[in-house]
């Protein structure tokens, strides 16, 4: 096998990796159209990690890393990855590719509902601390906060009602429900951006980028009480009001903001989907009916 798959999520964690074609393909890719899976540490295969640019809090010391994780994408690189026939599912039937991508995404796009809930509970989490340690109270940003929830529990319900509408394939497994799943796809590439923005927004311009000192500074031995001085705020030391507004940049602007946008698929992508489950002819036959038309009301 030689090629590459870019972007890559929990590839480096992985025991063993699938691959599958990224898309329908024609005759003229078949080359393209293989599936199988390969050990992590194939003989041949080459994972590079991404890497953020120089900014990189994961690598800093102190608050300035708030979550000890790091960015989980890597591209893989196969060259001349041997894989026996028994790993192998897919080599060259293209025609099959397009019910490959039309399972798998339906799966993945409603479930990745329940992952994105998860950031924005947290991120609901951290505006709550960040209020406070801004010395107000939560119930200041009741509203946003409500409407965070919103947000939330959108990506969640909509990726649970896809699943329980889904259906058995003759084979046993079940698939979630195509137009619902992708719908939530579409959701998931918005909502959690607005989530982000009412986590900013609570937080004071403390979590934008580049308003707050590092833990350096903050410890340093000749200013860093001064600092301290500067950063404390309400009845919460300015140790923990650093750290909440270091989770809270991260959340929202830092490694916790990946997956959302293009993760699992563009949601340009999804929207296709959604066109072609909307039949627009069925929906205005509904509508003249229930207006009591009878003329036939065509395309012009
Ligand atoms: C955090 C993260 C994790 C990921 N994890 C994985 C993973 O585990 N496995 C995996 O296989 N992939 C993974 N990906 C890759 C993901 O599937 C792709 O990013 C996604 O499919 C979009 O492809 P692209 O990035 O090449 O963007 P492009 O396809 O280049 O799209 C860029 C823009 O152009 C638009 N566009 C593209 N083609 C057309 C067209 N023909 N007509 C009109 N508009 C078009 C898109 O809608 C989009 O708005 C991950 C991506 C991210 C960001």
């Amino acid at each position: 096998m030689r090629g590459a798959k870019a972007m890559i999520a929990g590839a480096a964690a992985s025991n063993e990796i699938f691959v599958l074609p990224g898309s329908g393909y024609r005759e003229q890719d078949s080359d393209f159209a293989v599936a199988f899976v390969v050990p992590r540490d194939a003989p041949g295969l080459t994972l590079v990690e991404c890497r953020r640019p120089s900014d990189c809090r994961e690598l800093e010391a102190g608050f300035d890393s708030p979550v000890e994780t790091g960015t989980t994408q890597s591209y893989l690189l196969f060259d001349n990855v041997f894989i026996p026939a028994k790993r192998v599912f897919m080599a060259g039937e293209y025609r099959y590719t397009g019910n490959i991508i039309k399972y798998f995404t339906a799966n993945y796009r409603a479930c990745i509902g329940g992952c994105v809930t998860g950031q924005g509970d947290v991120m609901v989490g951290a505006g709550v601390l960040m209020a406070r340690a801004n010395g107000l109270s939560a119930k200041t940003f009741k509203d946003k906060f409500v409407q965070m929830s919103v947000n939330n529990e959108t990506t969640f319900g909509m990726g649970i009602g896809a699943i329980a509408m889904g259906y058995a394939h003759p084979s046993g497994v079940w698939f979630a429900n195509d137009l619902m799943a992708h719908v939530n796809k579409v959701h998931v590439a918005t909502l959690p951006y607005e989530t982000k923005r009412l986590l900013q927004e609570i937080s004071g311009g403390l979590v934008e980028t580049g308003c707050f000192p590092s833990a350096e500074d903050f410890n340093h031995e000749e200013y860093g009480a001064f600092v301290q001085a500067c950063l404390q705020a309400g009845n919460v030391s300015a140790k923990s009001r650093a750290r909440a507004a270091r989770l809270a940049e991260w959340l929202t602007i830092g490694a916790g903001v990946p997956g959302c946008m293009h993760g699992g698929g563009s949601p340009d992508g999804a929207k296709l989907v959604v066109r072609a489950n909307t039949p627009l002819d069925e929906y205005a036959a509904l509508a003249r009916e229930l207006a009591g038309i009878q003329e036939e009301i065509a395309e012009p």
